[in-house]
């Protein structure tokens, strides 16, 4: 359980680092290994304003090219705890506010920790943001190997050009 203490907590600004294993705050597949959480937060007397960023890696594989690929990703986030007497209403989980009595003694960060870093996964995966894909025709993976599929007419003067390129890109 991710938690900061705020009772007697004075007003003022505080930083929290937290990490552990994704099982520890019930985040699974693409996430895998350990989660870094860095809090930032700042205390008044009505309220508190959090901001919290998380980093995990991730395991995703190339919408373009199918390969696997690891990636860290960050997830970030802003919470305003208001600190109220009578909290009539359940908190609304589609706000970025949550009621907190003025007598609690602790904040829990899990679940939201949990839920912006599931939002956090792209739909968009590439290994490479130039990934060239695969061959329509071959079906090989262009990043790693050229086919012969559309360069059957070229001038083998512009392949040399071309190998050279390739070959300094991969230094
Ligand atoms: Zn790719
Ligand atoms: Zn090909």
């Amino acid at each position: 359980m991710i938690k900061i203490k705020v009772s007697n907590l004075s007003n003022g600004n505080y930083d929290y680092d937290f990490e552990g294993d994704v099982s520890d705050i019930n985040v699974s597949e693409p996430y895998s290994g350990k989660f870094f959480t860095t809090v930032t937060l700042s205390k008044y007397d009505s309220q508190i304003i959090l901001d919290s960023e998380t980093r995990i890696k991730a395991n995703l594989n190339c919408d373009r090219c199918n390969k696997e690929f690891s990636s860290d990703i960050v997830s970030k986030y802003r919470m305003i705890y208001l600190f109220r007497q009578n909290i009539e209403n359940e908190n609304d989980d589609t706000t970025d506010v949550i009621y907190l009595h003025p007598d609690a003694d602790k904040i829990e960060l899990d679940k939201d920790i949990r839920d912006f870093a599931v939002l956090a996964v792209p739909m968009k995966k590439l290994c490479l943001e130039d990934c060239k894909g695969l061959c329509p025709r071959c079906g090989k993976n262009l990043n790693e190997d050229s086919c012969d599929c559309k360069d059957q007419i070229s001038d083998p003067r512009w392949e040399q050009l071309k190998q050279l390129i390739v070959k300094n890109k991969l230094k």
